[in-house]
């Protein structure tokens, strides 16, 4: 059993797949082709913003909006204290501080009442200018703006949507990446829409921002690409890999999401009675970049990990350690406020096979073996 299977994903999509690669390589246009910019399209149109343009990495992604908006040394950036290390990182690599926020226990996502304690605490030592939020969409699940964006209003900050896990989630009839005042997502393989290398994206209402942003793609440009008006990056989205998310994109919308929100469902009438399963609060819709449970402590959760294991069953810990004791960040955390619900979740969480390709079957092996493990 894989943990995500993108074969099983390959064999169902192969004959679009193989064509989109084979045209690409016939057409020799492998930067910025034709493919890219349909891409942009169809994304942009999917999510409901004005603007999608398509980079190298989520990471990249997140940098260029953080680069837009000039932030840098003696600014505070708000992140999530449980998420994936390039959500602080693009922070630091601007020359800002990171400043982590505790996350809420049932949705794994950032706290509005922590975020604003973050905040007033950073006003309070007056040492930096608290400048914007990056809320993170872990797992699938949007975070929740609803409390987010009226701190973010109230405190004069920018709004950054970290997607990178949350493309295809929605919040109230609207979709993931259009919440933040710039929202970015990310296509490595394993996302709920994964390329066949590395790959992200933004998206923008704003017209100034989405020029600015596709300027910074590419070194900087200004009318032309040899005439450089601001320092920049290299990039861009590969043509080849734009070419291999279309047909992806489309098989995401018109069975994938429906497919894993199925094995959610699945999983969640399995496993309630066991174990802490994943909330998905009303108005909210996940797109399941991982299925995430929690178990009452370590040793239950080592346990179960090492049973699954000998049975050949992949599951991951997402994630074992809290953004405020890496070691990264050691050396620039004044550390402002604790983070106790996200040192307690990387005790306890497991996150279990999920992808569009799984079986009942193989939801049942997964199930069958938490449950005799828990019943010892
Ligand atoms: C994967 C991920 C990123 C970075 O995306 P890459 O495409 O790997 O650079 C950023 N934030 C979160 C929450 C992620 O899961």
């Amino acid at each position: 059993m894989q943990f995500r299977d993108l074969r099983r994903q390959y064999e169902a999509l192969k004959p679009a797949i193989d064509s989109a690669l084979h045209e690409t390589v016939l057409s020799s246009a492998f930067i910025m082709g034709q493919p890219v910019k349909r891409l942009e399209e169809a994304l942009a149109e999917y999510v409901g913003v004005k603007h999608c343009i398509t980079c190298a990495s989520g990471t990249d992604a997140l940098d260029i909006a953080l680069k837009v908006w000039k932030i840098g040394p003696g600014d505070a950036v708000f992140v999530p204290d449980f998420t994936f290390f390039a959500s602080a990182e693009v922070v630091a690599l601007e020359g800002a501080e990171p400043v982590f926020v505790d996350i809420d226990p049932d949705t794994f996502n950032m706290d509005a009442s922590s975020l604003e304690a973050a905040v007033e605490a950073v006003l309070r030592e007056g040492r930096l200018t608290p400048r914007a939020v990056i809320a993170v969409d872990l797992f699938g699940l949007p975070a929740d703006y609803r409390a987010i964006r009226p701190l973010a209003q109230k405190y004069g900050l920018y709004l950054l949507e970290d997607a990178a896990q949350g493309f295809g989630g929605r919040l109230q009839g609207r979709r993931a990446c259009s919440f933040g005042d710039i929202g970015a997502t990310s296509f490595f393989p394993a996302k709920p829409l994964g390329c066949y290398g590395d790959g992200g994206a933004i998206f923008t209402d704003n017209d100034e921002w989405a020029a600015v942003a596709d300027s910074i793609r590419v070194h900087g440009k200004g009318s032309f690409k040899y005439d450089n008006v601001r320092i920049g990056l290299n990039s861009r989205l590969d043509t080849l890999q734009a070419a291999v998310l279309l047909p992806k994109f489309d098989a995401f919308k018109r069975y994938e999401l429906e497919q894993v929100n199925r094995c959610a469902a699945a999983y969640q009438a399995r496993l309630a009675d066991l174990l802490k399963t994943p909330d998905v609060p009303q108005g909210f819709f996940s797109s399941w970049a991982q299925y995430t449970v929690q178990l009452t402590d370590r040793t239950v959760r080592d346990r179960l990990q090492a049973a699954l294991k000998e049975k050949q069953i992949p599951s991951m810990v997402y994630y074992p350690k809290p953004m405020h004791l890496q070691t990264a960040f050691q050396s620039l955390l004044p550390g402002i406020l604790p983070c106790p619900v996200a040192e307690r979740l990387c005790e306890t969480v497991l996150s279990l096979p999920m992808h569009p390709y799984l079986t009942i079957e193989e939801i049942d092996e997964v199930c069958d073996v938490v449950r005799q493990t828990l019943a010892r």
